[in-house]
């Protein structure tokens, strides 16, 4: 018997986990899956000595998220590797746009419009701290740094496209912010889209965009030891079916999507929460595409090899149709696809003079569409001659990307749709968003405040919940 249960080793499961270890409480973790990590796992998905990651990739919330800096896994071998530019946006005229770690290099590439992207960013880059501590945690709660959280609120209420186009005289700087807010998987044209956009470009800048050496599971290793090394235990293998059939805690906390909380704890809930369970959104989901290939990506603009991850999907309209397309429920014709070469940067990922390559686009929640062809032909637009690499491929549509992870449901990879309501008070209005209408049982998954990504805050706002509620 354990003082606390976690459902589900994610990201956001272990932080969660971690916290309450770290006050003292015994806590056990139940992961369905054979390895720990959810979202944040590694395999040899193509061929041998090819490592992928499954799911995350990039960690530029991870590296900027208060509670892993406060952690510091590094002391659990977990190392950074920054690549020398965060992110590539390649353009038809062969040239690509950069998104540098210093506000300065980045500015200094927009050319004409160096000057509105440093009046955007630069602000708020030294006000992470702050801004980090209201925007990464319950956006209901009143903020501690409101004139903070304003200057990202104001402009980041608006939809993406249109701040772009109002900020942004240049094609490449619109391009740019386009890339960096279809990380929302919402179409540009909806409210606080470029409030993604100023998220991710003052997160690289405070942080960098990074990779885990040895393969995003590394970040879910260096949680896991940490927990252990505090007296936690992990179970993994371990399918949770039905809260009753869990041994006697003080607290439940679920690493799983409000669909799954309703079927594992109904029992426990009440109606009305549970009608409000049932009425979440899901987001669309993804078709991926891992690679294993011969040489690096022949992209034409060369510097794309510099940065890590790359952003193909041409300019600020046609991404912003990629998103429109999705949203409409279509397959999108031309696809917004996410790259990631992390071997380029790491050597352990593959053999000597081969690499590897992530790469995802948005799709209809349950697609069935096959996307190989319509990526592959965005790749050769911006990298002609990279079909001819291929050595082996790994197809992912959104059915196996839930079958890896039962939380990506239809494919959705952020725990729920981003739509504004959801995005600032997910799962639904609630003063503390982490409790549930049963005492003893917390939701700390992505379906919580702050959201999708690898940075652990969703769980350790919910055991700080837990913290004040079940172990008072
Ligand atoms: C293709 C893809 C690319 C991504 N790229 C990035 C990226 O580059 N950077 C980034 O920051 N984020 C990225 N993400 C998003 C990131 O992975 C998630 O936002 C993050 O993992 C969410 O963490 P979590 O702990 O809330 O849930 P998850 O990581 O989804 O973990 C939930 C865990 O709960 C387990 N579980 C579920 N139900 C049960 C049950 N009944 N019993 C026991 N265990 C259960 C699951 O097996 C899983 O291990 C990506 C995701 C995908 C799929």
């Amino acid at each position: 018997m354990s003082d606390a249960v976690v459902i589900g080793s994610g990201p956001n499961g272990l932080s969660a986990a971690i916290e309450l270890a770290r006050h003292g409480h015994s806590v056990t973790v139940y992961e369905a899956n054979d390895t720990v990590g959810g979202g944040c796992r590694s395999a040899e998905l193509t061929l041998p000595g090819f490592i992928h990651d499954l799911c995350s990739a990039f960690h530029p919330m991870g590296a900027a998220s208060p509670f892993f800096r406060e952690l510091d896994l590094t002391k659990e071998g977990l190392e950074w590797i920054e690549p020398p530019v965060a992110l590539a946006h390649p353009l038809d005229d062969g040239t690509a746009v950069l998104l540098e770690r210093s506000v300065d290099a980045t500015a200094a590439g927009l050319g004409p419009d160096g000057r509105a992207y440093r009046r955007l960013v630069e602000p708020l880059v030294g006000e992470w701290d702050d801004l980090a501590a209201d925007a990464l945690g319950p956006l209901v709660r009143i903020p501690r740094h409101p004139f903070v959280l304003a200057r990202l609120g104001l402009p980041g209420l608006f939809p993406a496209r249109m701040l772009a186009r109002r900020a942004f005289g240049t094609e490449r700087a619109r391009a740019l912010f386009a890339g960096l807010a279809a990380h929302s998987v919402l179409p540009l044209d909806a409210p606080l889209t470029a409030s993604f956009a100023l998220m991710f470009a003052v997160a690289t800048h405070v942080a960098s965009w990074p990779l885990a050496r040895g393969g995003s599971q590394r970040v879910a290793d260096a949680l896991a030891a940490r927990l252990r090394a505090l007296g936690g235990t992990i179970e993994t293998g371990r399918r949770v079916g039905s809260i009753a059939e869990l041994p006697t805690a003080r607290a439940y906390l679920c690493d799983v999507t409000p669909r799954q909380l309703d079927r594992i704890a109904g029992q426990r809930l009440s109606d009305g929460y549970r009608k409000r369970l049932r009425a979440f959104r899901y987001g669309p989901g993804v078709f991926k595409l891992d690679y294993a290939i011969d040489g690096p990506i022949p992209w034409r603009a060369q510097e794309c090899l510099r940065a890590g991850t790359v952003h193909v999907g041409g300019t600020l309209d046609q991404i912003a149709e990629s998103e429109a397309a999705v949203a409409r429920g279509e397959a999108p014709a031309r696809p917004f696809v996410l790259v990631g070469q992390q071997s380029l940067f790491d050597p352990s990922r593959a053999p000597a003079g081969k690499h590897t390559v992530w790469a995802y686009c948005h799709v209809p929640n349950g697609s069935t569409v096959d996307m190989t062809e319509r990526i592959e032909a965005q790749l050769e637009r911006f990298a002609p001659g990279f079909s001819d690499r291929i050595l082996a491929r790994s197809v992912m549509g959104p059915a196996e990307v839930e079958l890896h992870n039962e939380n990506n449901i239809g494919g959705d990879i952020g725990g729920g749709s981003n739509s504004v309501l959801q995005f600032m008070t997910r799962p639904f209005p609630r003063l503390d968003p982490y409790t549930t209408s049963a005492r003893e049982l917390y939701l700390c998954s992505s379906s919580t405040p702050p959201g999708g990504g690898v940075h652990g805050m969703c769980g350790y706002h919910a055991a700080r919940s837990a913290l004040v509620r079940a172990f008072a």
